[in-house]
């Protein structure tokens, strides 16, 4: 009996797919190094919560490292490390490969934009002796998760003289903070037979950013006048300033580890952060010069739909690739039609709150690995770039060859919801693009959760891609 179930056990290790928890396929070193590498990743999402902090902070390490500033036609040799910065909202770096640039470069794309409250161009009024901030949401939100929650301020004013002033307030210890108000539970009887959606209202997510009248009993809005005058004192601004400013707020708490075990993170912008950090920092450690030419794109605008010149469906990375073949005297297209790409954005983590959700086969869980998803879309794939068989098995060797531990999943049921990336526009573009990247529990939410295994592995599998 026991002969015959060491057989059974010897052929399903054969023939099953690995399925385990990865907890179960490390051992302690390599555990303590996912441990480590996430010290590493808070501290980024820290200080980078919107994406102009992302580019300022990448540009900041892409400079230490010896990356310079690419102008098209200034020449480049390999070995070469380059960035361009797309209006301080998008970056692509660059390290130019040993193998001629005919042959494709490995291409990684992440976003640093995520959900937030943006200010309207004119945000503020006073409303029974309270000052206030107008918003419009930005991207995919659950409006009633962004009430009742500490929000600091970030972003730029572009004052009438040019002048560009930097704001970020709510993030010292000692700032104040934002919010967004709710009703009490008391008077919400109405509030609350409204469906989920329309709980809270967009013209709802109003910020609450005053209460004391400047004091002069003689004026009207004395409440605004006197933030105004506060701000004026600070930044120099008038109100006719936030028409050309870009303010966001966002959630004002800082990355912490999630459970007793502390095997996760918690953080607000973990979509697509997790993803972008790792890309990066794969780019930034590989210090020899890797065989294909590695281009690590970190764009805006994909909580939005990627559309606008520093989103993805915009030209910028096509002009970039064309001015890189044209250096080494090739065509832009044979160049990308050559290519290989990790299109790295997250997946939704199975949550065994909301099973029913999920195809239990098919879905992505935390500790599993970083998650290779050959299609996205929704209802019948719409929208999808569907990786081909081929070019999956080429990632799928080489993730299992250096043994980067990995799963398969697709974001929910068939015909439950579903989404897109940015992977559709590169795939477009004729280059071979697979998604890939961390599962999230809580996505979009103003707090969200992965874990530290999930994204130390998407950190290898970024590196030996693009050593490839
Ligand atoms: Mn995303
Ligand atoms: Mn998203």
């Amino acid at each position: 009996m026991s002969e015959e179930k060491k057989l059974s056990e010897q052929l399903k290790e054969k023939l099953f797919s690995q399925k385990k928890n990865a907890v179960y396929r490390m051992n302690d070193s390599e555990i303590k190094a996912c441990d480590d590498f996430a010290e590493d990743y808070k501290k980024f999402l820290d200080i980078a919560k919107t994406e102009r902090e992302a580019v300022k902070a990448m540009v900041e390490e892409l400079q230490k490292k010896g990356y310079r500033e690419y102008k098209a036609g200034s020449g480049l040799r390999t070995g070469d490390r380059i960035y361009i910065n797309n209006r301080d909202k998008a970056v692509i770096c660059a390290v130019i490969g040993s193998e001629p640039i005919e042959t494709g470069i490995r291409l990684c794309a992440a976003h640093i934009d995520s959900p937030r409250l943006d200010l309207k161009q004119n945000p503020i009024y006073e409303d029974t002796e309270t000052a206030l901030f107008k918003t419009h949401y930005y991207g995919g939100l659950k409006k009633y998760q962004w009430t009742t929650i500490p929000l600091s301020l970030h972003g730029v004013i572009v004052k009438s003289d040019g002048e560009k002033v930097t704001v970020r307030i709510g993030e010292d210890d000692n700032d104040p903070v934002f919010c967004v108000t709710d009703l009490l539970p008391h008077l919400a009887t109405e509030q609350s037979k409204r469906t989920l959606s329309d709980g809270v209202r967009g013209e709802d997510l109003n910020i609450i950013i005053g209460s004391r009248p400047f004091k002069d009993d003689e004026t009207s809005e004395a409440v605004k006048l006197n933030i105004l005058n506060i701000l004026f004192e600070k930044y120099g601004i008038t109100e006719p300033d936030f028409i050309s400013a870009e303010l966001e707020a966002v959630p004002a708490f800082k990355a912490k580890d999630v459970g007793f075990d502390r095997s996760m993170i918690g953080s607000y912008g973990h979509d697509d952060r997790v993803c972008a950090y790792t890309a990066f920092r794969a780019t930034l450690d590989c210090d020899e010069i890797p065989k294909h030419t590695v281009v690590t794109v970190l764009t805006d605008k994909e909580e939005t739909g990627s559309d606008g010149n520093t989103g993805l469906c915009s030209a910028y990375l096509k002009y970039f690739i064309e001015d890189l073949s044209a250096e080494f005297g090739q065509n832009g297209r044979a160049v990308m039609s050559a290519s290989q790409c990790l299109s790295a954005d997250v997946n939704a983590a199975f949550d065994p709150t909301y099973p029913e959700v999920m195809e239990r086969h098919n879905c992505a869980y935390i500790n599993k690995g970083v998650c290779v998803t050959k299609y996205t879309g929704a209802r019948g794939k719409s929208g999808t770039s569907d990786a081909s068989a081929e070019f999956v098995g080429t990632v799928r060797n080489l993730l299992d060859s250096e043994k980067v531990i990995c799963q398969t999943g697709e974001l929910g049921k068939v015909d439950m919801g579903g989404g897109g990336t940015v992977a559709a526009y590169i795939a477009n573009l004729n280059i071979d693009t697979i998604d890939v990247g961390v599962p999230v529990l809580s996505m979009h939410a103003p707090f969200e959760i992965v874990s530290k295994i999930d994204t130390y592995m998407a950190y290898r599998a970024f590196s030996v891609f693009i050593k490839s």
